[in-house]
């Protein structure tokens, strides 16, 4: 919401700043939520941190696939070509990947740190940003193939390209995100497998020409002249 009443602002140019056009009240609106309800911080902290809890009294099953992701950090990779053939499918297979970019950092930092994790902020709050963009990105997809599977792969064109884009600029952050992790508790050998790992794990097989699918997003928007994504 923030990034769109933004870019909202921009469209505008000086009258974006102007409390007389709509924006600035959206990006207001908007702002405020990463304060009310708890703010980013404290919720962050909390969604890594009630995992983890969770994970410690063995209501939730973390360890072993975290222990899952090790083994395979170490086996040798599968150079089989997938078949990618269906809508959306190799973006579903980067999301299983990106899961275990979660895995292998939240899983390390509670071996390395056991009930002390919580007092590494920074840390958890870049593993809850991996988790935040895994679900964001995934809800986005699950979202337009239950669309295809209502209509057809080509009216749903710009979902399938804001799908796209949305999980690229995931992948980006988490990326980020988990070498900010794993540099704060790996070093030497284990720091480098891990980082082959991440490497491994947000590896497309065909990255899809982002430009052009923005294009495609955009021509729809400019085509109706409106916000065209909101049913009648
Ligand atoms: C428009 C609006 C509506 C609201 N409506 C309601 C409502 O209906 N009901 C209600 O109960 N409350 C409401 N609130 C209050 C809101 O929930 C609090 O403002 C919010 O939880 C943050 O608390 P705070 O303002 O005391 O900030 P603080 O807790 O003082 O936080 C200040 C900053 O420090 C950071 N911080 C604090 N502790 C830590 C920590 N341990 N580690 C890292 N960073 C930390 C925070 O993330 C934040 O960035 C509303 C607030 C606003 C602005």
């Amino acid at each position: 919401m923030q990034a769109c009443s933004d870019e909202g602002i921009q469209i505008y140019g000086g009258m974006g700043f102007s409390a007389d056009a709509p924006m600035e009240a959206a990006w207001r609106d908007a702002r405020i939520s990463r304060i009310y309800e708890g703010t980013n911080e404290i919720n962050r902290m909390l969604a890594v941190g009630m995992l983890v809890k969770k994970a410690m009294k063995g209501h939730v099953n973390l360890l072993e696939p975290a222990m899952a992701v090790g083994n395979e950090l170490t086996s040798i990779p599968s150079f089989d070509t997938p078949d990618f053939s269906e809508p959306l499918s190799e973006e579903m297979d980067m999301i299983k990947k990106l899961k275990k970019v979660f895995l292998m950092v939240a899983g390390s930092a509670v071996q390395k740190f056991g009930p002390a994790l919580e007092e590494h902020q920074q840390l958890l709050i870049a593993a809850s940003d991996i988790l935040i963009e895994i679900y964001m990105a995934e809800s986005a997809i699950l979202r337009t193939q239950k669309n295809i599977a209502r209509t057809s792969v080509e009216e749903q064109k710009e979902q399938i390209a804001m799908s796209q884009l949305y999980l690229y600029s995931a992948v980006k952050i988490i990326q980020n995100r988990a070498e900010e992790g794993i540099s704060s508790f790996a070093e030497g050998d284990e720091q480098r497998m891990m980082l082959m790992g991440l490497k491994r794990f947000t590896k497309y097989a065909n990255l899809p020409n982002i430009i052009e699918l923005r294009n495609v997003v955009a021509d729809k928007v400019t085509g109706e002249n409106k916000y065209p994504f909101t049913k009648a």
